[in-house]
């Protein structure tokens, strides 16, 4: 009997300790989690994402009960202090390969889940391998928003001129506004560079918000110009508990710090 109350006593602590952890450490550490994505098909490198791949992510994103809000709604809730449920997702896709139209598109509209593709603008139009202004277009008008990613996919801490800074930041916004007609309200750093001449700059060019990749230092995206995203692979179809672990919003507590350039 001793041995029985004893083992009570340690199973009711440890669950004890568990729960503490979760609401006192843990959970005010949630964050939205923001998916990113770059390439879908069968390249060999792991910017891929195989369409049958994306598919299984999606639909377990909608099997399992996850809300998937736009950017829009994240930085706007962000900025109003507002508190997402836990299961709340953004999805974004970088650079404007011509397989986002071909293989995410069709499955992110059958989901309807809403999506921010960040273009290069100068390969919109000019390479093959990039969609074209009409696809563009077409997206734009069934729930996905395009996001300034420069012109050049130039690696931003770098570039020193200030004149062509400028020119990277504000003109890709220019362009997807002027040529597609939609607001281009959100940036994406190249590479995930930045420093705060770059934030500045992207502040200045009338973004609401811009995407990094995994760098930063400010926790819990709190600052709405280095929002930290969560890489997508292959793999996390594979592994289950990884991909779960991705959505779960404490993937980046417990990443290291990284600077941004
Ligand atoms: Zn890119």
């Amino acid at each position: 009997m001793k041995i029985i109350k004893r083992l009570l006593v340690a199973i009711t602590t440890f669950f004890i300790i568990v729960s503490a952890f979760y609401f006192f450490w843990l959970s005010p550490r949630y964050v939205v989690p923001i998916l990113m994505y770059h390439r879908f098909g069968y390249g060999e490198n792991n910017l891929f994402v195989t369409p049958e791949n994306f598919k299984r992510q999606m639909v377990y994103i909608k099997g399992n009960g996850y809300d998937v809000i736009s950017l829009d709604e994240l930085v706007d809730g962000i900025r109003n202090n507002r508190r997402f449920k836990h299961k709340t997702v953004v999805i974004t896709i970088d650079d404007g390969y011509r397989d986002n139209y071909s293989y995410a598109y069709p499955i992110l509209k059958k989901y309807n889940f809403p999506a921010t593709i960040f273009i290069a603008t100068n390969f919109i139009g000019n390479n093959k391998d990039f969609m074209s202004l009409d696809k563009i277009k077409a997206m734009s008008k069934n729930g996905i928003s395009f996001g300034g990613h420069t012109k050049s996919h130039a690696y931003l801490p770098s570039v020193g001129e200030k004149t062509v800074l400028w020119s990277e930041i504000k003109g890709c916004k220019e362009f997807i506004e002027e040529k597609i007609g939609v607001d281009a309200d959100y940036f994406c750093y190249p590479t995930g560079g930045f420093n705060e001449e770059v934030k500045a700059t992207v502040r200045k060019a009338e973004y609401k918000g811009a995407c990094a990749t995994n760098r930063g230092f400010v926790e819990l995206n709190k600052d709405v110009y280095e929002l930290k995203r969560v890489k997508i692979t292959n793999s996390d179809t594979n592994k289950p508990f990884s991909f779960w672990a991705k959505l779960s919003g404490y993937y980046n507590v417990f990443r290291s710090k990284k600077r941004g350039y």
